[in-house]
């Protein structure tokens, strides 16, 4: 660590180590071009093999076939909000949304613009503290998809697993704080999308995993720019793409694979979020945000009995060298996100510090 301190963010977050000290040396002379990374062209040699073995290691952790198209686009999770409907959504039909926190509300305003919008089960009532139950989700009679978001970043909630969806109808997932932050059945989806920064990489590139026949049912009377086929045609390369993202995307897929993969992962993350919940649960201090059964491995929400006091223990673990602690605005109190690239060091190292926080203010 040296100098480095510990990154609890919520994104840009923490990225491995060996990443960074790799992506180090690359940005000065990559695969001994005598040019850094984003340097390239990105039709050139070096990049092509860049992005290809981006796309291969992708496909590679999640046993991706070739009947979906894996791409790498822009405007962030936020743009998929948008073409998402856009896309799929046409104006006489319904879209199904299952609404689990402020990133699933911003999706559905963003499908209202284009269609129909059913929010077939919503957690607001309670305050998205929990993810409802499978019993809860009613389905409009026709949805041309169903749209839910894996992992709740601002509340710190995460699905278990797939909700059952109606026959037929795909499932469209925002995964951009949990993916690959365990196993994925990319089959049981019409299409995944995830901003790189919580989990995967830097900010500025948007991985999209799609299947054929999604992309090819988009609408046609698009922006060039806003139809998928327009990327999937081009292998993500119909204008500049966000070529650093790219490879930073590509090394961490590299890391996670020799880290035992997606299996490894999950049971890294699920180690690390015990650590923090059964402190949370047995402190007199701190209490955690989300119930049992719902709660988050990548973001912990927790807060303390005050606003004051929150705000104490986020400066002063600021002071001890733990970054990123406050809580999202809309949701207040306390956050720590500890994706993938968090060691089980750094959250044993937060608990200690919590503990001791705990005696002085007890
Ligand atoms: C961060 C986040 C977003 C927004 O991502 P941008 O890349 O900033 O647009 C969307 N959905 C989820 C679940 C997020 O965590």
């Amino acid at each position: 660590m040296t100098d480095r301190i510990w990154n609890f963010g919520a994104g840009p977050a923490v990225l491995p180590e060996p990443v960074l000290k790799k992506a180090m040396q690359d940005i000065w002379n990559v695969a001994g071009s005598g040019l850094g990374i984003s340097e390239h062209s990105h039709r050139g040699k070096v990049f092509d093999k860049v992005i290809k073995e981006t796309e291969q290691a992708c496909r590679d952790l999640a046993g991706i076939g070739d009947d979906y198209h894996v791409l790498f686009l822009q405007g962030g999770a936020s743009l998929q909000f948008s073409m998402v409907p856009m896309n799929l959504l046409p104006k006489d039909r319904t879209a199904d949304y299952l609404v689990t926190g402020v990133w699933s509300e911003k999706a559905v305003a963003e499908a209202k613009r284009f269609g129909t919008v059913h929010e077939a089960v919503s957690a607001a009532a309670t305050k998205f503290d929990r993810i409802p139950p499978v019993s809860d989700i009613k389905y409009s009679s026709n949805p041309v998809y169903v749209h839910l978001t894996t992992n709740n970043t601002i509340y710190g909630t995460q699905w278990i697993s797939e909700p059952p969806v109606p026959a037929g109808v795909p499932l469209i997932a925002d995964t951009s704080s949990d993916m690959f932050s365990r196993p994925i059945d990319v089959k049981k989806y019409g299409m995944i999308y995830a901003g790189a920064q919580k989990n995967l990489g830097p900010s500025g590139v948007v991985l999209v995993i799609m299947r054929n026949d999604l992309v090819e049912a988009g609408s046609k009377d698009l922006p060039t720019m806003l139809q998928y086929r327009t990327f999937a045609k081009e292998h993500s390369l119909y204008n500049t793409p966000n070529t650093f993202g790219i490879y930073v995307m590509g090394e961490v897929f590299k890391w996670i694979k020799a880290e035992g993969g997606l299996a490894a992962m999950a049971e890294h993350n699920a180690a690390k979020a015990r650590v923090l919940y059964d402190y949370l649960d047995q402190s007199k201090l701190f209490k955690a945000r989300a119930l049992p059964g719902s709660r988050s491995l990548m973001n912990v929400c927790f807060f303390t009995a005050s606003d004051e006091l929150d705000n104490k223990f986020v400066a002063e673990a600021t002071r001890a060298g733990f970054e990123g602690l406050k809580g999202h605005r809309s949701a207040g109190g306390l956050r720590a996100s500890i994706y993938n690239a968090m060691p089980a060091a750094g959250v044993r190292a937060l608990v200690d510090f919590m503990k001791e926080f705990e005696r002085a203010n007890g």
